[in-house]
């Protein structure tokens, strides 16, 4: 959906899309789109600005930071946005858009396609990190093996010599138990 300033100049603008993994493009490798995304809002003209509200759903898969599976994650944002028009903004403008303005965007022509407010939006709330769980337990940095399924293949030999003693402890207790 296209949200265009001629259409905008008509009226207030009511949406409510859905759009199936792989119609938004993400511009990004850190996720991928598991779910219909869901958006409903409004977008109006407020001067030269665009001014869209709305909110979104969807289900995202991304990969655990510790053993890299897929970990599915449900994202939900709601956005009260500004677009300016590329051309409006002078250099002094520019240099005072303090961090409270970082809600304003910018659109260039004609107007804005919905699908990249929502991306932009997607792209703000997925979380810096996920694990699978809180207690994932990663992968061996040697053998790459699943900690939480595996065990790892490298055998005593493989321990950093600055371990060492700590594996021997351990194993020394192991053989106690
Ligand atoms: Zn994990
Ligand atoms: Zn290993």
């Amino acid at each position: 959906m296209f949200i265009g300033i001629k259409e905008l100049e008509r009226g207030k603008l009511d949406f409510e899309e859905v759009f199936p993994p792989g119609s938004i493009d993400f511009r990004t490798r850190e996720f991928r789109q598991a779910a219909p995304l869901t958006a409903a809002g409004s977008a109006e003209l407020a001067g030269t600005e665009i001014h869209v509200v709305g909110r979104l759903a969807t289900r995202l898969e991304l990969l655990c930071a510790r053993c890299l599976e897929p970990v599915l994650h449900e994202a939900a944002a709601s956005f009260d946005l500004l677009y300016r028009p590329v051309k409006s903004i002078t250099r002094d403008e520019e240099l005072s858009l303090a961090p409270q303005d970082t809600d304003v965007g910018f659109y260039t022509g004609q107007g804005l396609f919905l699908a990249d407010v929502l991306a932009e939006q997607v792209n703000l709330s997925v979380p810096m990190k996920v694990l699978c769980n809180p207690d994932c337990r990663g992968l061996c940095p040697r053998c790459g093996a699943n900690l939480n399924r595996e065990r790892c293949r490298c055998g005593p030999r493989a321990v950093d010599p600055r371990l060492a003693p700590l594996a021997k402890l351990a194993e020394r207790k192991k053989q106690g138990e």
